[in-house]
């Protein structure tokens, strides 16, 4: 057990701050998690996650508790918004993915997520420090010296920097490049489930793509809330920030013109908070000495495939897994980089490729959707297989 006993900082506790402190706890380091926020919030309700990763959970022994309040989708459905009531294609989940992969694909509440993941870091001996945003982060000999807002400071054997899109230590120590803008907002809120149509309320992902637009949907918390992300093609972001409350109303304008059961669950969205997408170039590196990026730090991804946080969790383990058969600090986190840079990379890529096929324009949305619904009408599974090497992976067993 080389972990046992090294001192490591994990700046920010979001979904990979979080996974990785417990992975690292549980193999016995001394974890401190510094998080800017006064307190653990997530904006924007639902969050799926793939089979890849709920490997991760199940290994982290977190798996019982995040399946007590996990949905269970059926199927993802995409539809055409102009064609009504019948779906284009339908990628079965439910059985099928058990059977495909070994193991479910939820949906769950990222609140219940962080609480689940702050009490397996807690429980596993880390400590959570509240209101402790870092500054910097300088290599001095065999440590790291961290320096937090208000003039604290820390020490450190390793450094992982799990400080989202904007991380200040990845702009410090790897690439100086900032993050940029997307070209796509996402809306994001729940509606209650009362006043949603009820065929959003099924075990269902939807996808309802229009041209340069799109709206998942998919129910959560036992089918009380049903979440929507509405992502819209957008030349600029001017706002500060990169998140605010938005008014409904512009949600419902950009849709103008969206009937059945996307445009009625429009209507009855009576809040909602607008994001601009940012992601950065795929970076030459990961690690600076005993510094490690994680998660959107160092693989910011479009939302399309659903896997930034899931890629986070097998960061998360994976960086445990590295440093934990490693003698030396810094060569496990080279062999972390290097067990992941690739994946995180395709996935980066192929989740940008998803957001074309939704956004299409009307020339070439009825050919690529007739090829779909053929494909979808006489090998239902190919559909699926297209996810394998996602969804099938199982890094807690690779590594
Ligand atoms: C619209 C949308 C839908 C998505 N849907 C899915 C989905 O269904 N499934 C999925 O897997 N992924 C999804 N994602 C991606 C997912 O949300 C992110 O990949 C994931 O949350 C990244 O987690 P993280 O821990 O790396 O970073 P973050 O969640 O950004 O956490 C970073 C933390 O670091 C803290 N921090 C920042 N700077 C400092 C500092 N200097 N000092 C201390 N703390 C600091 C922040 O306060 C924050 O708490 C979606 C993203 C979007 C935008």
């Amino acid at each position: 057990m080389r972990l046992a006993g090294q001192e490591i900082a994990v700046v920010g506790a979001g979904i990979g701050g979080l996974a990785a402190a417990t992975a690292l706890a549980q193999r016995r380091a001394h974890v401190h998690v510094y998080e800017r926020a006064p307190r653990l919030t997530e904006a924007g309700a639902g969050l799926q996650v793939a089979p890849n990763g709920v490997a991760v959970l199940e290994a982290l022994g977190l798996r019982n508790a995040a399946e007590a309040s996990a949905s269970h989708p059926e199927a993802v459905e995409l539809f055409d918004h102009r064609s009504g009531g019948l779906p284009v294609a339908r990628v079965p989940l439910g059985s099928d993915a058990v059977a495909r992969y070994g193991r479910p694909y939820w949906h769950l509440h990222r609140a219940d997520l962080l609480d689940l993941l702050r009490a397996g870091a807690e429980e596993a001996g880390a400590t959570l420090h509240l209101g402790a945003g870092v500054e910097a982060a300088a290599p001095r000999g065999e440590t790291v010296a961290l320096t937090l807002a208000g003039g604290a400071t820390a020490e450190a054997d390793i450094v992982v920097a799990a400080d989202g899109v904007r991380s200040a230590l990845r702009a410090r120590h790897v690439a100086s490049s900032p993050p940029r803008f997307a070209r796509h907002v996402a809306w994001r809120g729940t509606v209650p489930a009362e006043r949603a149509p009820a065929e959003l309320v099924r075990p269902h992902v939807r996808v309802t793509m229009g041209h340069g637009r799109h709206l998942v949907t998919y129910p959560l918390r036992a089918g009380s809330l049903v979440n929507f992300v509405a992502v819209e093609e957008r030349e600029a972001w001017t706002a500060e920030g990169w998140s605010h409350p938005d008014d409904p109303g512009h949600l419902r304008r950009a849709f103008a013109g969206w009937g059945g059961a996307a445009g009625a669950l429009l209507d009855a969205v009576d809040s909602c908070f607008l994001w601009g997408l940012f992601d950065h170039a795929p970076l030459p590196r990961w690690v600076d000495g005993r510094i490690a990026l994680l998660g959107d730090a160092c693989h910011p991804m479009l939302p399309f495939l659903a896997q930034g946080a899931t890629m986070a969790l097998e960061d998360a383990w994976v960086l445990a897994d590295c440093l934990d058969g490693a003698d030396d600090p810094r060569a496990g986190l080279v062999a972390y980089e290097s067990a992941r840079r690739g994946r995180a990379t395709r996935v980066q890529r192929a989740a940008a490729g998803s957001g074309r096929l939704y956004h299409l324009g009307p020339v070439l949305s009825g050919p690529a959707h007739a090829v779909l619904r053929t494909v979808a009408a006489v090998a239902p599974r190919h559909l699926a297989s297209r996810f394998d090497w996602i969804f099938g992976e199982d890094v807690t067993t690779t590594g």
